[in-house]
């Protein structure tokens, strides 16, 4: 296996699209800045795929990636991914994966207090008409890793459910709530029916992958340009073989130290 064979896919993630005056959150990223790192991505030639895409391709189901692929994810469901994302993902030619929380809804039944302004089902169901993603982000937003079992899988089951109702397609991924899970939580996500599930790490993800931990990086109000650069262009983002045979060879190998390491 060489480096060669290896395509590194970036998968970013973001919560707001606000002004500082608009929102308390560090992880709110204005409008111009998101701007201008779509504009990067585009001079760099970088081609955005779904979450889902990527996880398919992980799976082996699908031909290869673009040739910069890069994954844009935005948690939570704020309102503002209608109003000002969309629009400029758009003008950029772009395409995105929306992790929703089913409570926060804006006009959810029995809705739960949310962080600000969020998406509503009819805004929902025009994102995903314009071909974003649409993924779960349980239903209350708890640390999954805490929760007892049952709880655990009716946060995975309801919110799974209620987009899919919602919106006649399946819903295949989803994102740990602030990136936590545990093998427990993985297991019951799979268990739930979900293809795939994003946790959040600035580090390097192995070519084999775990479809049920995606590591993602984290893009806040402070990332500046230079940041947003090295984000996107460094040694930390996820590396996806692009030749299925070696994927097995490489989990072979895995395997195989594993066994070594079990007998030492
Ligand atoms: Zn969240």
């Amino acid at each position: 296996m060489t480096a060669a064979a290896a395509v590194r896919v970036p998968v970013l993630m973001y919560h707001e699209i606000a002004e500082a005056s608009e929102t308390g959150s560090s992880l709110a990223v204005s409008p111009a800045a998101f701007a201008a790192q779509l504009g990067y991505l585009r001079s760099a030639g970088f081609t955005a795929v779904t979450a889902g895409e990527l996880s398919a391709r992980l799976a082996g189901d699908v031909g290869k990636l673009p040739e910069r692929p890069i994954v844009l994810t935005f948690d939570d469901g704020y309102g503002d991914f209608h109003s000002r994302a969309m629009p400029a993902l758009d003008r950029y030619g772009c395409t995105a994966t929306v992790f929703i929380t089913t409570g926060w809804v804006q006009d959810a039944d029995m809705r739960l207090s949310a962080a600000g302004r969020m998406l509503t089902w009819t805004q929902i169901t025009e994102v995903a008409g314009a071909g974003v993603e649409i993924g779960a982000h349980t239903r209350r937003h708890p640390q999954l890793d805490q929760l007892p079992q049952k709880r655990v899988r009716e946060e995975l089951r309801a919110s799974k459910q209620w987009l899919e109702d919602k919106l006649g397609l399946p819903v295949p991924g989803l994102a740990y709530p602030y990136g936590y899970s545990s093998a427990r939580v993985r297991e019951l996500a799979r268990e739930a029916g979900y293809g795939y599930a994003c946790g959040v790490g600035n580090r390097t993800a192995s070519p084999a992958s775990d479809q049920f931990e995606l590591p993602r990086l984290t893009v806040r109000r402070a990332t500046t340009m230079a940041a947003f650069r090295r984000l996107v262009d460094g040694r930390t983002t996820m590396r996806v073989l692009e030749d299925r045979a070696l994927t097995r060879g490489w989990t072979g190998v895995r395997r195989v130290r594993a066994r070594l390491n079990a007998a030492g």
